[in-house]
C-alpha cells in the first residue's frame, strides 16, 4: 500500500489506544481540517480560537444527542507528531462510544487511517528519518529494558547520524571522481585514490561492526535463545518452572501490573531469554546423548546459551566429563549447573569443585541459589557493549542494506586494486551510497515505504 498525494491531503482518524474496554480511549485526528471538523461536533468552546498545546473539556454531540463528555487536546501544525494539525480526543473507554465518535467523523468526510499512516505522515513531513520511524514501531513493541533502550536510542537518531556522516564523506568522493570523468582528455586526479581507499576501508570497518551488532540486536529484540540440556530427571522442567514462577512472582508483587506471560520466556536483569524446544525437554529425552544425532546438534547450535544440568544425587563424573567434552566441541557458550544440592552424594561437591571450579550448584526443587545462576547467565551473554550506548542494528531491513553496502564497498576496493576505469569506480561508490541511503530514507521507493508502514497497526 502506498499513499497518493490526494490521500495525503485527507484528514485522517483512528483509535490510538488498544481496542477493548478501558478507563479512557484516545481517538486521534491528523490533517488540515482536524481542528475545524472537531469543532463542528464539540460543545464547550470554539476550538478554532484556542492556542496550540491546550486541553479542553466539553461534549461530543451528534446533532442534539450527547455521545460523551471528553477532553480534547489541540496541536497546531507544524508543532505536532505528524507536523499537521492534530487533535486527540479522550473519551470514556467503551467500544460503543468509540464507534459512535468514529462514525460521526467519517460522516463529516474524515477518512479512517490506514496502518502506520500517522507515522508515515510524520516521516514524509520531515519529522524524522526512516530508521527513526521504524524505531517508533520497535518502541511500542518493546517488552524488555534492553529492547526499549535500543529502540529509544534509534528513535533519537543515534543510529541515523552515524550512517549519515559516512554517506556524506562518500558522496564527496563520488562527486570528485565523477568530475574527473568530465576531464578524461587531461590527466587530472581530483580524488586521491589513496585517500579513497583509506575512507572506504574505514567505512567498511564500521559497516561490518554494525552488521555484527545485528546478532546482539536480534537478541535484544527477540530474546536470547537458550536450551536447558541434561539427562532425564536432571531437573530441567523443575528449573524452568522455578525461573518462570519467580519472574511471575516479581511482576505480580508490583501492585496493579499485569503481564501476559509468554510460555518459556523469562526476563533476567532486563534481558529476555527464550527457552527453545522446551516441549522436547518435557519428553525428557537425553539431549546431550542426542548431540551425535545431527538434527539435535543443529538445533542446539541455534542456541546462544546452553544450561547443562546434571543431578548431584545420581552423578557419574565420567559421564559428566564426556558430556562437557561434547558441549565444548559444539562451540555454544554453556554453563555447568549441578542440581539437587539438597540430595548431593558425599564428596561429590568437592570433587566437582576440584575438576570444574566454574560449576554452579543449585537446587531447582528447593529454589536454592537461583540468583547465583541468573547472575552467571547474565555474565555469559555480556550485553555491556550495548549498555555503553554503542549503536546496535535491530532491524532486518537495515541489516540487509548494510550487507549490500559491504558488498559494494568491497567492489570499490577490488576496483582500486585492479585500477578499473573511473566510471566503474563511480558506479560502485554510487551503489554503496544507495544502500546506505536506504537505511535512513535518503533513498526511498514507494515499495519500500509501503512495506515498512504496512507493518504498523492502525492508529500509529
Ligand atoms: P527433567 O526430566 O530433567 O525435566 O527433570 P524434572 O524436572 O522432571 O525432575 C525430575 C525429578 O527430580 C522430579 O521428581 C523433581 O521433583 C526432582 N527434582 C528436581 N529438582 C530437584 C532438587 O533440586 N532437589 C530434589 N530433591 N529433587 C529435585
Amino acid at each position: 500500500m502506498s499513499f497518493s498525494l490526494a490521500e495525503r491531503e485527507d484528514t485522517i482518524i483512528a483509535l490510538a489506544t488498544p481496542q477493548g474496554v478501558g478507563a479512557i480511549a484516545v481517538i486521534r485526528l491528523s490533517g488540515k481540517d482536524a481542528i475545524k471538523v472537531t469543532n463542528e461536533v464539540f460543545f464547550g468552546k470554539n476550538l478554532e480560537n484556542q492556542p496550540s498545546h491546550t486541553i479542553h473539556f466539553g461534549t461530543i454531540r451528534n446533532g442534539e444527542k450527547i455521545i460523551d463528555e471528553v477532553l480534547v487536546s489541540i496541536f497546531k501544525a507544524p508543532k505536532s507528531f505528524t507536523k499537521e494539525n492534530v487533535v486527540e480526543i479522550s473519551t470514556h473507554g467503551s467500544s460503543y462510544i468509540i464507534n459512535q465518535v468514529l462514525k460521526l467523523f467519517v460522516r463529516k468526510g474524515v477518512r479512517l487511517a490506514k496502518p502506520g499512516e500517522f507515522t508515515q505522515r510524520a516521516f514524509l513531513n520531515g519529522q524524522f528519518d526512516l530508521a527513526q520511524a521504524e524505531a517508533v514501531a520497535d518502541l511500542i513493541h518493546a517488552d524488555s529494558e534492553t529492547s526499549h533502550q535500543a529502540a529509544l536510542n534509534q528513535m533519537r537518531g543515534g543510529f541515523s547520524s552515524e550512517i549519515q556522516e559516512l554517506r556524506n564523506q562518500l558522496i564527496h568522493f563520488a562527486s570528485m571522481i565523477e568530475l574527473e570523468l568530465d576531464f578524461t582528455e587531461e590527466d587530472v586526479e581530483f580524488a586521491s585514490r589513496n585517500d579513497l581507499r583509506v575512507l572506504v576501508e574505514r567505512i567498511l570497518r564500521i559497516v561490518e561492526e554494525l552488521i555484527l551488532s545485528f546478532d546482539l540486536g536480534n537478541v535484544i529484540k527477540n530474546g536470547v535463545p537458550t536450551v536447558i540440556a541434561g539427562k532425564p530427571n536432571a531437573g530441567k522442567s523443575t528449573l524452568l518452572n522455578a525461573l518462570l514462577n519467580e519472574e511471575k512472582a516479581i511482576v505480580s508483587d508490583i501492585a496493579g501490573t499485569t503481564r501476559d506471560f509468554i510460555e518459556d520466556e523469562i526476563s533476567i536483569g532486563g534481558v529476555i531469554f527464550r527457552f527453545i524446544d522446551t516441549a522436547g525437554l518435557r519428553e525428557t529425552t537425553d539431549t546431550i546423548e542426542a548431540i551425535g544425532v545431527s538434527r539435535t546438534q543443529e538445533k542446539m547450535k541455534t542456541a546462544s546459551l546452553i544450561l547443562y544440568l546434571f543431578d548431584l544425587s545420581d552423578t557419574d563424573l565420567v559421564e559428566i566429563n564426556r558430556d562437557i567434552n561434547k558441549l565444548e566441541n559444539l562451540g555454544v557458550p554453556f554453563l555447568k549447573v549441578a542440581n539437587k544440592t539438597d540430595k548431593a552424594k558425599e564428596n561429590i561437591i568437592s570433587e566437582l569443585k576440584a575438576q570444574h571450579p566454574d560449576t554452579i550448584f543449585i537446587s531447582a526443587g528447593q529454589k536454592e541459589n537461583l540468583e547465583g545462576l541468573k547472575a552467571r547467565i547474565l555474565e555469559l551473554v555480556n550485553l555491556d557493549k550495548f549498555r555503553t550506548g554503542n549503536t546496535i542494528v535491530t532491524n532486518v531491513r537495515h541489516y540487509d542494506s548494510l550487507t549490500k553496502t559491504r558488498e559494494s564497498l568491497l567492489d570499490v576496493l577490488t576496483g582500486l586494486d585492479n585500477q578499473v576505469t573511473n566510471d566503474f569506480l563511480a558506479m560502485d561508490i554510487r551503489r554503496a551510497l544507495h544502500y546506505l541511503g536506504e537505511i535512513t530514507g535518503a533513498v526511498t521507493t514507494d515499495d519500500l515505504l509501503a512495506n515498512i508502514f504496512s507493518k504498523f497497526c492502525i492508529g500509529k
